[in-house]
């Protein structure tokens, strides 16, 4: 029992998270970063926190993430790190050639109080960033928030310095993904095609951190979403901002920087969360909604109608981001399954209005939490005093599914011991069929190896 000193007793607690259900601010940055194409990350601060993201996404991605780092030694820690900025962006240039530097701080750099801005403007009043090239940035603080305001930050940041308005609207629609695996990205791309959307995906990973085995290494992958289409964001005529934690700031920030409209629709996970990401995608981008994507959705309602007795009545405990588990609780409702625990670091009160909202009548148990108290220790404790059917979050999950017996649905970030989620996307119907796949294994394998003799059924 590798949980063994979790008690069953829940005592208050003030100050103290243990095993926080969230990681730093900075490791959302470099993500949305590596959305972008010929960009690389840049961490301002010392080399561990770098090592730390880095290593976080090459993990998850099971790709060798790059980035660079201020190398922040005693001296910079002391007098700042100015020196140390202007000299990478001098070397990485030089060395490396992206066409985009994006520059996050940690909680160093912050703390320290230097100015990202005013480093880079020096930098460019020095010549140190060649013409063509650019250097954008964003604060993050790590103290504050999760990765999801790392992620939202960068991408805020990169519209702000690449968007821009020539007064004239394009007959396109601006989509703005939250934090979501590139698989994911490619399916609302192949959506908004089927549709006849014509779109900007902003900022976009597929064909960054799996792309594929060519046998030369290539520094920047081909994917990304480009800076023309970043500029050109700001003359589009609608937004569509999927997952309001990582993307309502960005979508704020375009708006008011070149008046593009926008809506905030959730991750489309599940059937509802999808059903109005296409409604919503097809008033903007006025198109139908096609043929061949109501047919996924039937067959997406036909699994679930087929399956319903293995799924109905089970107890769930989820934890992760607020964008992704917002839509998977309301899925899983539609799934006729309960979900009973959930916890999550990111903070935001708008989490549990929306728990609120969907749980009060069909689950009036659940018990639901988020900010930096709602943590892994927490969601053992609950499911200590009254187990569950299934574990749906990180990798951090598998401690508690193996000393508990309980099968365990990986998702969210990060996932380090598994593959197959930058691969096999969870968003739109065809990504809600997955999820239903994937739950029905477990489940069934679990009745499989468990049920008495008599009750072993061939046909299920
Ligand atoms: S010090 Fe702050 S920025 Fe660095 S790894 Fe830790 S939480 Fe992240």
């Amino acid at each position: 029992m590798l949980l063994r000193h979790t008690p069953k007793e829940i005592k208050e607690r003030k100050a103290l998270t243990v095993n926080p259900a969230k990681t730093c601010q900075p490791i959302g940055a470099m993500y949305a970063a590596l959305g972008i194409h010929g960009c690389l990350p840049h961490s301002h601060g010392s080399q561990g926190c770098c090592s730390y993201h880095r290593s976080t996404l090459t993990r998850h991605y099971k790709e060798p993430v790059m980035a660079g780092t201020s190398s922040f030694t005693e001296g910079s820690s002391v007098f700042g790190g100015q020196a140390n900025l202007l000299a990478s962006i001098q070397n990485i240039f030089t060395i490396y050639e992206p066409e985009i530097i994006a520059v996050h701080s940690t909680c160093l750099s912050e703390t320290i109080g230097d100015d990202l801005k005013q480093i880079i403007e020096k930098a460019r009043e020095d010549g140190k960033i060649p013409l063509g090239r650019h250097v954008i940035h964003c604060n993050t603080p790590s103290y504050v928030g999760s990765h999801i305001t790392g992620y939202a930050n960068m991408v805020k940041g990169a519209i702000d310095y690449f968007a821009e308005s020539t007064g004239k609207k394009a007959d396109r629609v601006n989509l703005i993904s939250g934090w979501v695996e590139p698989s994911d990205m490619r399916e609302i791309k192949r959506i908004a095609s089927l549709m006849g959307a014509n779109s900007i995906l902003l900022p976009d990973t597929s064909d960054v951190v799996d792309s594929p085995q060519t046998g030369s290494f290539n520094m920047y992958p081909k994917g990304g979403t480009t800076i023309a289409d970043m500029v050109a964001s700001g003359d589009s005529k609608a937004t569509l901002a999927c997952g309001e934690w990582a993307t309502k700031d960005a979508a704020i920030k375009l708006e008011n920087k070149c008046k593009v409209p926008f809506e905030i629709t959730d991750i489309p996970i599940g059937i509802q969360a999808t059903d109005r990401f296409v409604t919503k995608l097809s008033k903007q981008a006025e198109v139908t909604i096609p043929e061949s994507i109501n047919n996924e959705r039937g067959r997406l309602l036909d699994v679930i109608t087929d399956m319903h007795q293995y799924l109905h009545g089970k107890r769930v405990a989820l934890w992760g981001d607020p964008d992704q588990i917002i839509p998977m609780v309301e899925f899983l409702l539609d799934l006729d399954m309960k979900p009973v625990y959930i916890v999550s670091g990111t903070p935001g009160k708008r989490m549990a209005n929306r728990l609120e909202e969907l749980l009060s009548e069909k689950v009036p148990e659940a018990k639901y939490k988020n900010g930096e108290l709602a943590d892994m220790f927490l969601l053992h404790q609950w499911i200590k005093n009254e187990p569950v059917d299934l574990l749906i979050g990180n990798t951090y999950g598998k401690y508690i599914s193996r000393d508990e017996q309980i099968p365990f649905l990986r998702m969210g970030f990060p996932i380090v011991d598994r593959i197959g989620h930058s691969y096999f996307p969870t968003v739109g119907y065809m990504g809600g069929l997955r999820i239903v796949e994937k739950i029905l294994g477990l489940l069934m394998d679990k009745q499989d190896a468990e049920c008495p003799e008599t009750s072993f059924e061939l046909v299920m």
